[in-house]
């Protein structure tokens, strides 16, 4: 972990945030590049669940609900971790996360549990009493709850169907930590898919295979995956079924996803709490709430994981090379341009030229600011899948050099054929 902490900081991935007041502890900023991964890990999963499928539809609530919707989901009432003090090294702990024995000191000597609620509270207006008291949301799914009638109506949707989001969340987390796995603020991608419920068992298990290989198609490597389906004693009070794709983390398996089979619970929640139909006409049965399954996993996780993942050492003539083997799709740089000489003209000028057409279609950089062997160090280090070098040769042969990430192997391609090559190469 210190190895990607330090790379994220050290190459623009991910900041501590506010650090020039001395840093807000687990908050964490994007960087130049971290945005770009980031953003990338968004639309591969927006790709995969609203734009390639006809059974789903998107999204964009907003952070601030209604004080009720909360009441109504449960989380005024019982969103909230059970803390427990160590009595010998007064240390607080969650109880869930260290069974019977201090994890610092040994002593199985803890106070009685006591409940805290995770909900971030604020104060909507001018006036700081219990009518203005709002919520941040500790999830996105109650915005698509809320939603389902609109969206019925107006996406015109038959069962099954899906609404997915991304968004914000926040909870105010007893134990946050390890960099940005817990956080206080943090990004999920959630669907809440809708069915007859005669078919809940079978949708469950469709997407928990689904969301399991999306991540290994992404490339994430098998051995660091696995699914863990939960205990009946784990299992939130509505929830019939909750399956976790776990990863591998350098700080153990660790939950990136829960797919989750609901029930009808929230639609008949909010039906109560709000007098609103919340139901689908021609469902007959379960007095027409559908089921829902909910596959709800974490942006700013998947990006951790993606990272750690793609991350190796490797020794290349007596040297190491540091090198992150991105998926093209997340890799934050597609393309870098890069001039063996910068002194001679011509060269900048045609590298300048290429990295512009590439440009419009990529994320493509120039650079010249180093020797090239430095040059390709730098790409490999961030996950570039190709650098384009422009040499004398390519002034007269109109050819240039192509250089692959993963086996540093060459390939003199022509310029007006270099588009389709790296097509080929990043996309076939
Ligand atoms: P955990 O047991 O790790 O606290 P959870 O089971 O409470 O997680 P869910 O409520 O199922 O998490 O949230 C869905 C997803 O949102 C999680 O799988 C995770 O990827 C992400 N997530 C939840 N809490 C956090 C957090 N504090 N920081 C970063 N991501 C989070």
């Amino acid at each position: 972990m210190e190895k990607i902490t330090s790379l994220c900081k050290r190459r623009g991935f991910i900041f501590q945030s506010s650090e020039i007041y001395g840093g807000l502890s687990n908050s964490w900023d994007y960087g130049p590049l971290g945005v770009e991964l980031k953003r990338n890990v968004k639309n591969a999963w927006w790709k995969a669940v609203v734009q390639r499928r006809d059974d789903m539809v998107g999204l964009d609530a907003a952070i601030l609900m209604h004080p009720k919707t909360w009441e109504a989901s449960g989380h005024t009432g019982s969103f909230a971790d059970i803390l427990v003090d160590c009595k010998k090294c007064k240390r607080r702990f969650r109880k869930d996360k260290i069974g019977d024995t201090c994890p610092d000191c040994g002593s199985k000597d803890f106070t009685e549990g006591r409940a805290f609620n995770l909900m971030l509270k604020t104060y909507l207006g001018p006036v700081e009493d219990a009518s203005a008291l709002s919520y941040l949301r500790p999830e996105t799914a109650q915005g698509i709850f809320v939603n389902f009638t609109n969206v019925l109506n107006t996406a015109r949707k038959k069962l099954p169907f899906g609404i997915a989001q991304i968004g914000k969340s926040f909870r105010n987390e007893v134990t946050p930590g390890n960099f940005t796995f817990r956080t206080r603020e943090f990004e999920q991608m959630e669907i809440e898919y809708f069915v007859d419920p005669k078919d809940a068992d079978k949708f469950y298990n469709y997407w928990v295979e689904e969301r399991f290989n999306w991540y290994l198609n992404l490339g994430i490597s098998k051995k660091n995956l696995r699914k863990r389906e939960h205990e009946k004693d784990e299992l939130a009070h509505y929830a019939k079924f909750c399956t976790d794709v776990e990863y591998n983390f350098p700080f153990g398996w660790s939950e990136l996803e829960g797919i989750a089979n609901r029930a009808d619970f929230d639609l008949r929640q909010h039906a109560q709490f709000s007098g609103q139909k919340l139901t689908v006409p021609d469902l007959k049965e379960n007095d027409g709430y559908p089921y829902i399954i909910e596959p709800s996993g974490g942006v700013d996780r998947s990006v951790l994981a993606f990272l750690v993942d793609a991350y190796f050492e490797e020794e290349v003539k007596g040297e190491t090379r540091a090198v992150l083997k991105l998926h093209s799709d997340l890799a934050p740089v597609k393309v870098a341009v890069l001039p063996l000489l910068k002194k001679n003209d011509k060269i900048v000028e045609l590298a300048h030229k290429i990295k512009e057409d590439l440009q419009k279609c990529m994320v493509s950089v120039y650079d010249d600011t180093a020797a090239i062997g430095k040059l390709y160090r730098r790409q490999d280090e961030v996950g570039t899948p190709l650098c384009v070098t422009v040499d004398v040769q390519s002034l007269e042969d109109k050819q240039v050099t192509v250089r692959d990430r993963d086996t540093m192997k060459q390939d003199r391609i022509s310029v007006d054929k270099l588009k389709d090559y790296i097509f080929n190469k990043l996309y076939k």
